[in-house]
């Protein structure tokens, strides 16, 4: 294809072209071993290297504290929602969690398996426009964890603030959402998300917990799946996702070459805020998210007339606007603008689609 793409997709998603230019390269032969970095061993010195450093990188952009540790590990944040479970409900085996959406069902749903879970925060209602303020959360002191998803992907939904829970430790899913602003780590006991939308290519999930949280697994856990195992071992308990984590160290570079997170933090605003702008300007598209909950990664909307919803893809397409067919469990339409998404895709969307609103609105 000779015409500039953007591709909108929710995941897997789109990469620095910056980033996959360097990879080609270093297919052909990665660090004058004459093989790519996916035929290299895990044990081996060169690899070992690249691994620590590729942590270390992730650990300066999110300032991550000495107390916590770092995994890099295979089953995607699906895997998660069962292995917090597993790994900290051997407490009191009650847990806290938040509903807001898709996301958080499925998170729920498995937790629901291994321990006793409580909602204590619902979005239902207001139909997963807003999250629930702090003063709305019923929390369990007792709980081994609460668990909440910082921003739902399908629905466009984002946290605004961390809730506080006392000394029950926050356990959160941030697939969508790690490494597009700043966050303070250590307000957290897991985080953990799938990599193939702000960090790398699909098959890597990264988890970051605080060191204290790692013996409460439930004993049935299966070896491979307690979080203690893989820490012991620096994610290399088995084979790890090798070819990912390597792309995640290349995006961790990427990401501090442009300023670190505090500096893609203020272009992703800007992306977002002029996005939701020439929506909310406009009477043919329009988002249902509350204003202080709206995703600065994940910007769902509909048109006004639905009958034009193949029409508007199939033009978008034409000019590089790939992928914004919303998720088919809610329909309309997505654009998820991660990091590696430039603001110019963002400028050609926002003219395409006023374009295509005179063309086809009175
Ligand atoms: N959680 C969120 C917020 C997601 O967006 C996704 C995937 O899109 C998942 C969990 C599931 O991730 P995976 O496919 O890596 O299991």
């Amino acid at each position: 294809m000779n015409q500039q793409v953007f591709n909108f997709c929710a995941g897997p998603a789109t990469l620095p072209q910056e980033v996959l230019k360097a990879v080609q390269q270093e297919l052909r032969d990665w660090q004058n071993l004459g093989v790519s970095v996916m035929e290299v061993s895990h044990r081996s010195k060169p690899y070992e290297a690249m691994a620590a450093e590729a942590e270390q990188d992730l650990r300066d952009l999110m300032h991550i504290p000495d107390n916590y540790k770092v995994l890099f590990l295979q089953g995607g944040a699906t895997a998660q929602f069962a292995m917090t479970a597993m790994n900290l409900l051997g407490k009191s085996g009650q847990a806290d969690y938040i509903q807001t959406g898709i996301w958080a069902t499925k998170a729920i749903k498995e937790g629901s398996r291994y321990g006793e879970v409580s909602i204590a925060g619902d979005c239902t209602e207001n139909g997963f426009s807003r999250v629930p303020q702090q003063s709305e959360l019923t929390l369990n002191p007792n709980a081994d964890y609460l668990h909440y998803t910082t921003n739902e992907t399908i629905g466009g939904l984002e946290f605004n603030y961390i809730p506080d829970a006392g000394d029950v430790p926050l356990v959160v899913d941030m697939s969508s959402n790690i490494l597009s602003r700043p966050i303070d780590v250590s307000r957290f006991g897991v985080i953990y998300a799938g990599a193939q939308k702000n960090i790398g290519p699909a098959g890597l999930t990264i988890v970051i917990i605080r060191d204290d949280l790692m013996e409460q697994f439930l004993p049935f856990t299966p070896t491979v799946w307690q979080y203690k195992n893989h820490a012991d071992n620096d994610s290399m308990l088995n084979t790890p996702p090798t070819f990912g984590w390597y792309l995640a160290g290349q995006v961790f570079k990427w990401l501090k070459r442009q300023g670190g997170i505090e500096a893609i933090a203020e272009i992703n605003q800007r992306k977002a805020q002029k996005l939701y702008a020439a929506i909310d300007q406009s009477e043919f598209y329009s988002n249902p998210i509350d204003l202080m909950n709206r995703s600065w990664m994940n910007v769902p909307f509909v048109l006004a007339d639905e009958s034009l919803n193949a029409a508007f893809l199939e033009q978008a397409e034409a000019r590089g606007l790939l992928n914004l067919k919303g998720h088919r469990s809610v329909g309309g339409m997505r654009a998820s603008i991660y990091n590696a998404m430039p603001e110019a895709g963002v400028d050609t969307l926002i003219a395409f689609m006023a374009e295509f609103e005179q063309k086809n609105w009175q």
